[in-house]
């Protein structure tokens, strides 16, 4: 028996002509889309404007794929942590994080990571593969399902587990989904894709015409200390990442977002911010410094508070905007670099 046509996993086009193969008109396609990502529909049953026959041939052919949030926890700070149990078993986190007036869910595009940066606690758990788009936009979908009335996420960053570029199809055509006004419609302004450094998959990014944020894990100013922290890094030097950049379209009033973990008596240094601020000329950048969120065995340190406000200091004489980032959630897990839970299924 052939695999059901799974209607999560198709962008609207593909719905479309999947339509059209059962002699359906754009018009059914418009209404089912409208079903599962305004509505949030799990089932054809529950479609009571598509006729009845539309919908048992549906039920055969097709299906509507969903996983089950089988953990949810709420930190302190109302930072939220999702566990997902995909369909083979697989485990992936995505977060919710309010502030201020913002909701940003951060979602995973890989369960595990093979990029082994030395400070993340994701690195460790390993590879176990790559997810597919429908599983990518399902944990927004997901997460969305648990607000309350009033509630609604404002933003989307790629910035959970895995590495959306080392997944780029399905990064892509999530995005894709997520941002097609016949879809999920979100504006792409609000969602970012956050990248190791991945110069090729910037390239292709650029051309994609999605008009989404990026955002760079820098986390070093030169590359013998990059290619210590970032394995990566040895086969894509600073140098060509920025150039990556610099070329990368940024919208109007955007600017590329660089992160950048600070790491005690790594990348602290009053030098590593004199010369990240060499490195940055030209590029229409904000940074992001995240003060390490310890892990046991992990190696590293936080650096004391008057080492990171220096830091931040003397960016900002320099006139780059530099923001702190206390990452949130961290008593349940959900800061940056420490996603990792599992549960026995
Ligand atoms: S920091 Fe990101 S790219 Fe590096 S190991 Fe962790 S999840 Fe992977």
């Amino acid at each position: 028996m052939p695999h059901p046509f799974c209607v999560m996993d198709a962008t609207s086009d593909e719905l479309r002509a999947f339509l059209a193969g059962l002699g359906e008109s754009g018009y059914r396609a418009r209404q089912l889309l409208g079903w599962l990502y305004a509505r949030g529909a799990r089932r054809f049953a529950e479609m009571t404007d598509l006729p009845r026959a539309l919908r048992e041939r549906l039920e055969a052919e097709a299906a509507i794929d969903w996983f089950p949030v089988a953990r949810h926890q709420v930190a302190a700070d109302g930072t939220e942590k999702f566990l997902f149990v995909l369909e083979d078993g697989v485990q992936v986190e995505g977060v919710l994080i309010p502030d201020g007036g913002r909701l940003t869910a951060c979602i995973s595009t890989q369960a595990g990571c093979p990029l082994d940066c030395a400070f993340c606690l994701t690195g460790i758990l390993g590879f176990q593969r790559n997810l597919r788009a429908w599983e990518i936009v399902g944990q927004v979908l997901a997460a969305r399902a648990t607000l309350g009335s009033g509630e609604r996420i404002t933003h989307i960053v790629y910035m959970g587990m895995g590495e959306p570029l080392a997944n780029y199809a399905a990064t892509v055509k999530s995005l894709r989904i997520l941002t097609d006004p016949r879809a999920f419609g979100f504006s792409p302004r609000r969602i970012t894709v956050s990248t190791v450094g991945l110069v090729g998959g910037i390239e292709r990014l650029a051309k994609e015409d999605l008009k989404v944020n990026l955002a760079i894990s820098l986390h070093a100013t030169s590359n013998e200390i990059r290619d210590r922290i970032m394995p990566v890094n040895k086969g894509f030097a600073i140098e060509e990442l920025l150039e990556a950049c610099r070329r990368f379209p940024v919208a109007f009033r955007q600017r590329i977002t660089f992160e950048y973990v600070l790491l005690e008596g790594v990348n602290d240094a009053p030098e590593d911010a004199r010369r990240l601020v060499r490195l940055l000329k030209g590029i229409r950048a904000k940074i992001n410094l995240i003060p390490f969120n310890d892990w046991e065995g992990s190696g590293f340190q936080r650096p004391a508070l008057h080492r990171i406000v220096g830091f931040q200091d003397l960016l900002l004489e320099h006139g780059i905007r530099a923001t702190v980032r206390w990452s949130k959630g961290e008593d349940i897990g959900a800061a940056c670099g420490q996603l990792k839970e599992t549960v026995e299924v």
